[in-house]
């Protein structure tokens, strides 16, 4: 049997492209269908855009700080459609770069929607094309909650489009997104309320994580609605909109953001007629080599609701490639993968929360640390950081590393490789910090604060 490719990968974001072209630079023949931009939600509507409106989202508060150093500075004025236009093109520059990749790396991309039509043929617009194998990485979608108006709901792929910024904004859900986004619209000068049906955000988070960044929301210049659902939105598209709770009270607002959860993007694959089994909500079943129910066809990324995180995607692609077409047959690990928050502070988590901790090992200590980062004794600044280190007694090893705070995700980055090197609290104290820093409290906490199996 003779196929137009070796391997067709469906899907333009971090995996997919990631997939495409280290299997081209392999020597397969290899297409690609996208029917959006290249980038996927990462580049166009997820991580990197909403990192630039992060960084942006700061620049009050550094103002505010800079005072403490001696600087006079008029209150700034910040405008939204400068920040957008500079968002814009580098997200342009992004997207072409991708196609620049792809080209160089002569994987022949096709644009629309692909269908499968045979396990082996997929529809894309008028053309069908066929491949030895296929690699799955269409992604996710936003999800909504199914009230009435809920057509008022914008997500994430809305709102780094905004013509402007509106002056009262509600953000729906207490996730990664939710709490990105609370903080960047609040940081940017709108009336920031969020909601959230639970008594506090990040539910699954390190508890202790979980209540400090609590009481850090409780300073910043946001509403917070806990343990509130929306029942019903009434408005105009173009007017003001009124949230109308479950317990009857109303708030009303100019925008209302649903971060309610994301879901695999399959709906259109055709999956249940070519063989390919999927969840209830519509991921795509893979084993440790991401490979599915048809075993020439492979799945990476959010579409299969493993780790949604583009380094995990792009890991996933590069195990796919070097599995099929590098003799290399090797799974991703997902053990100490640190994932970080850019909410407002930052958050970066690595290895088991206190609560996994305590259920995995018998005996176990807990470090922890709160203090006034350096940067902000000067300005006055209330915000704390917190930090705290779970260790398993039975072999000494660091098995949790949780920052609240400045660079969170900078600091723990490094300590992800000490942790995969299965580094003990041992060698932690044995490492001389870096004075004067954040990070180096996470090697110089000497006693305890708790222990649990003793
Ligand atoms: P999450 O799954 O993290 O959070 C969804 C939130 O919405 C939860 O608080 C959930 O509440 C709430 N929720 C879900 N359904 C409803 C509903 N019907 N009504 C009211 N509230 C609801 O999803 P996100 O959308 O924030 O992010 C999706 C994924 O994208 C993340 O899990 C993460 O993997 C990835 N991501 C990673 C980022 C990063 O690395 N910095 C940034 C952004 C996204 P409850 O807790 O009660 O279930």
């Amino acid at each position: 049997m003779t196929y137009d490719f070796d391997l067709i990968v469906i899907g333009g974001g971090s995996g997919g492209v990631r997939g495409a072209r280290m299997a081209a630079a392999k020597g397969a023949k290899v297409a690609l269908i996208e029917g959006d931009r290249m980038g996927g939600t990462c580049v166009i509507r997820g991580c990197v855009p909403k990192k630039l409106l992060s960084f942006a989202a700061h620049g009050f508060d550094d103002v505010h700080h800079l005072a403490g150093y001696g600087y006079k500075i008029d209150p700034p004025k910040f405008d939204w459609s400068v920040l957008i236009a500079a968002k814009d093109q580098e997200i342009n520059r992004l997207e072409g770069g991708y196609d620049t990749l792809l080209e160089r790396a002569n994987v022949t991309v096709f644009r629309g929607w692909a269908h499968f039509s045979t396990p082996h043929h997929v529809q894309v617009g008028e053309k069908t094309l066929s491949a030895e194998r296929f690699l799955i990485a269409s992604g996710g979608q936003a999800n909504v909650p199914d009230i009435p108006g809920k057509e008022y709901f914008l997500t994430s792929n809305e709102v780094f489009d905004l013509p402007t910024l509106p002056p009262r904004i509600a953000v729906y859900g207490g996730g990664y997104i939710a709490v990105e986004f609370a903080g960047i619209f609040s940081g940017l000068g709108a009336d920031t309320t969020l909601i959230y049906r639970g008594d506090k955000p990040l539910r699954g988070f390190d508890e202790g994580v979980r209540a400090h960044f609590y009481k850090e929301l409780e300073k910043k210049p946001l509403h917070l609605a806990m343990e509130r659902s929306i029942a019903k939105i009434e408005g105009s598209p173009a007017g003001s909109k009124t949230l109308i709770f479950q317990d009857d009270s109303t708030l009303e607002v100019d925008m209302v953001m649903a971060a309610t959860g994301r879901s695999p993007l399959t709906r259109d694959l055709n999956l249940a007629n070519i063989g390919v089994e999927t969840r209830a909500n519509g991921a795509i079943k893979v084993d440790a080599f991401s490979q599915t129910s048809q075993p020439h066809i492979y799945a990476v990324g959010d579409v299969t609701d493993r780790m949604a995180l583009t380094p995990v995607a792009i890991n996933e692609a590069m195990a796919f490639v070097d599995t099929l077409y590098g003799a290399n047959p090797r799974q991703q690990s997902y053990s100490n993968i640190a994932t970080a928050v850019f909410s407002n502070p930052e958050i970066c988590t690595l290895g088991l929360t206190e609560q996994q901790a305590r259920a995995q090992y018998p005996r176990g200590r807990i470090y922890t640390a709160t203090f006034r980062a350096m940067r902000h004794v000067l300005p006055k600044v209330e915000e704390k950081t917190f930090m705290k280190i779970l260790v398993e007694d039975g072999g000494d090893r660091v098995v949790g590393v949780h920052v609240v705070g400045l660079h969170a995700a900078e600091v723990i980055q490094g300590f992800a490789v000490a942790m995969n090197a299965g580094a003990t609290k041992a060698q932690f104290d044995a490492t001389v910090g870096i004075h004067p820093t954040s990070a180096e409290e996470l090697v110089t906490m000497r006693e305890p604060s708790q222990t649990w199996g003793n």
